[in-house]
């Protein structure tokens, strides 16, 4: 790879002076796994599946504390851009079917366990979460706390704000929910229309308040950029109006237009995108923004305030990346339930079945729904506690990674580049390189 040639000053200078990354469009142009996992969930194959999954939770060790995460793959509303698994929430009685599934599947991974982990995370993602009615939801918070030994658990949930109501806040507060993630991307009406969410800023504001009031003050926001029609001016208005509501996490993702793969993406017309450098730029501009706004940078898109405990932990070294982003969680074991969760151990991630129909035949007919994985040998476990720590911290030691001529020449051209520096026992991610940080990892791989 030589892109030394192609590196180019950005058309502006950052906003504020606080990071000029340089512009690499040979690098932004090549895909990269964003390293939720290593390996990533394209090394998942079928050959890996029910009999490992019983196996790993049987061979885990009394007393063991573990993260649940609960997928609900519905929403009210389904928005163009969407890469998640999910779809309409349609009529109650699929809804009812789906949770009865996942009561199912608790059921047994828990027969299993026999009473042997103690639950220290509980996350519910989507989709939304608050597609389901409010007492169900309350439902199932009540079945993971009395399957399983989940004693005062931190509880996150993903919230649609278009589908939130009193009620929801409600049942959110009784059931001891600490943080709740919104998704808000853009603010500009205009955006919206052209991404088909469209949430008044004052709609988000009304779910920020009637959280606080039920005492839910750990409030991350999803913000986009990369959007059709959107504009710097667009994302710095939105950047302004969403910190004004004191999220304490602010994450901060680029759009992935892939309609070949994605088919509601096609309702989004590609030529309205900015191009390549507008999106870098864009990056820039928030990254820049939010730091100026007090907010720590964790990995290379999430934000908190200092006194959130990301933040903390970010601080203390002990961020860590799973399959929801940069997170303060410190299990070693996740369990997934749902269609297309993913658990995660040590050596081995399985991900159930993505189909909702085929997940509710695979529960209702008494298997674990498990439709592929990876083992992880040594030198996966290897690469991916290298990668885990390079993202989380900038900085990684090399001891035990055997890398080829071609890993090195990789690294020695980001070297010259400015995005890393490194000697023979380690590498560190420098300011300029914080925005490829998923690329410099991908050449330890
Ligand atoms: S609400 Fe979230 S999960 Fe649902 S369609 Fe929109 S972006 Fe996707």
């Amino acid at each position: 790879m030589a892109v030394a040639e192609h590196v180019k000053t950005p058309a502006i200078a950052s906003a504020t002076g606080r990071s000029d990354w340089p512009y690499i469009p040979d690098l932004l142009t090549q895909p990269v796994p964003r390293y939720t996992s290593y390996p990533p969930a394209t090394a998942f194959h079928p050959a890996i599946a029910a009999p490992e999954y019983q196996q790993a939770l049987n061979d885990i060790a009394p007393a063991t504390e573990v993260s649940i995460y609960i997928h609900i793959p519905f929403c009210q509303q389904i928005c163009w851009y969407c890469g998640c698994n999910t779809g309409a929430a349609g009529r109650k009685e699929r809804l009812d079917a789906y949770i009865s599934a996942l009561e199912s599947e608790l059921s047994a991974v828990a027969a299993i366990l026999g009473g042997r982990v103690r639950v220290r995370h509980i996350a519910f993602g989507g989709g939304s979460p608050n597609a389901i009615e409010p007492v169900q939801f309350v439902r199932l918070a009540d079945r993971i706390t009395t399957l399983f030994d989940a004693t005062d658990p931190a509880i996150s949930v993903e919230i649609d704000p278009r589908s939130f109501t009193m009620e929801w806040a409600l049942a959110l507060a009784a059931c001891k929910v600490s943080r709740v993630s919104l998704g808000v991307q853009t603010l500009s009406p205009h955006v919206q229309s052209a991404i088909g969410r469209v949430q008044p800023a004052e709609l988000i504001e009304s779910c920020v308040a009637a959280l606080r009031l039920r005492g839910i003050g750990d409030i991350n926001f999803d913000l986009m950029y990369g959007l059709p029609h959107q504009q710097l001016a667009d994302l710095e208005d939105t950047i302004d109006q969403a910190a004004a509501m004191l999220p304490s996490r602010i994450a901060l993702f680029g759009y992935a237009h892939l309609p070949q793969m994605i088919p509601r993406q096609r309702r989004i017309d590609g030529n309205l995108l900015p191009d390549l450098n507008d999106r870098f730029l864009q990056a820039q501009l928030g990254y820049n923004k939010l730091i100026n706004m007090g907010y720590v940078p964790v990995g290379f898109d999430h934000f908190a305030l200092p006194e959130d405990s990301l933040a903390i932990a970010a601080e203390k070294g002990n961020v860590r990346r799973n399959f929801q982003g940069f997170t303060e969680d410190a299990c070693q074991i996740l369990l997934g339930f749902g269609a297309s969760a993913i658990s995660q151990f040590p050596d081995l991630i399985v991900q159930n079945e993505k189909n909702v129909g085929r997940y509710r035949e695979l529960i209702n007919g008494g298997q674990l729904p498990i439709a592929q994985g990876v083992s992880l040998s040594d030198a996966d476990k290897k690469t991916a506690q290298k990668i885990e720590h390079l993202l989380c911290n900038l900085n990684t030691d090399l001891n035990g990674l055997q890398l080829s001529s071609e890993q090195n020449a990789r690294l020695a051209e980001f070297c010259r580049l400015g995005l890393i520096k490194q000697n023979e026992a380690s590498l560190h991610i420098t300011e300029s390189g914080r925005h490829y940080s998923r690329y410099i990892a991908q050449a330890l791989t």
